[in-house]
């Protein structure tokens, strides 16, 4: 494949674009960092956000938090491969980042909302699509309530917009796979194993 990137001896032809969606509390995120703790060729990509920083993030691990100004320069540099608007704040998927790891045969992680989910398919129709549901609504908004990151009223936005999520992923042609989370360690194993498949499957494409 001609990239315009140099190439190198540990470069591969077995570059996977692979987008992680999910309602906010479904156990995302401990499902993609699992994937990516398991898939050794694999590559996470750090969203940049004009969210507020919480005690949990790492700046450069878990997003690069800019201001509105900074993100809103990338978007006029046409930097993102796509972004889109999240309760009220911007978050955005760098383009030249995620080409270079593709064309070193990476297996490149989005973990990314369905709006920009769809941009990315529609750019890049071989990215393979995974999304997690939980195993009823009621589930879903106990965990929300449970974790205790949000007010109550927070937690009502987050949960409304879940239910639209998730309807708007089950009448798209975006996922590949949906993956229900009912058990956290069966839902890392089903994702390994269905990425594991995408990823031979889309080198024997390659192939022909
Ligand atoms: P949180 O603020 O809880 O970390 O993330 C909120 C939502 O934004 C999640 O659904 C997450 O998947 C989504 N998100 C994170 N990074 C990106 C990105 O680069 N692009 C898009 N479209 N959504 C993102």
């Amino acid at each position: 494949m001609e990239t315009g990137y140099p190439r190198l001896p540990t470069d591969t032809d077995n570059g996977l674009l692979l987008i992680i969606s999910g309602p906010s509390g479904v156990g995302k995120t401990t499902i993609t960092r699992g994937v990516e703790r398991a898939i050794g060729d694999s590559v996470f990509s750090v969203s940049c956000t004009t969210r507020v920083k919480t005690e949990a993030d790492t700046e450069g691990v878990d997003y690069h938090f800019v201001s509105d100004e900074e993100f809103n320069e990338l978007i006029e540099q046409d930097a993102f491969l796509e972004w889109a608007d999240v309760f009220g704040k911007k978050y955005g998927t760098r383009r030249k980042w995620v080409e270079e790891q593709l064309a070193r045969g990476r297996l490149v992680i989005l973990e990314i909302d369905v709006k920009g989910a769809a941009q990315v398919k529609e750019k890049m129709p071989e990215a393979f699509g995974i999304f997690i549901m939980p195993p009823s609504e009621e589930v879903l908004l106990g965990r929300l309530q449970n974790r205790k990151r949000e007010s109550a009223e927070q937690i009502e936005k987050r949960f409304a917009e879940a239910k639209t999520e998730m309807e708007a992923a089950r009448s798209g042609e975006v996922y590949d796979k949906f993956i229900i989370n009912e058990d956290l360690e069966a839902a890392i194993q089903e994702s390994i194993g269905t990425v594991n498949a995408a990823r031979i499957a889309s080198s024997m494409r390659h192939e022909h």
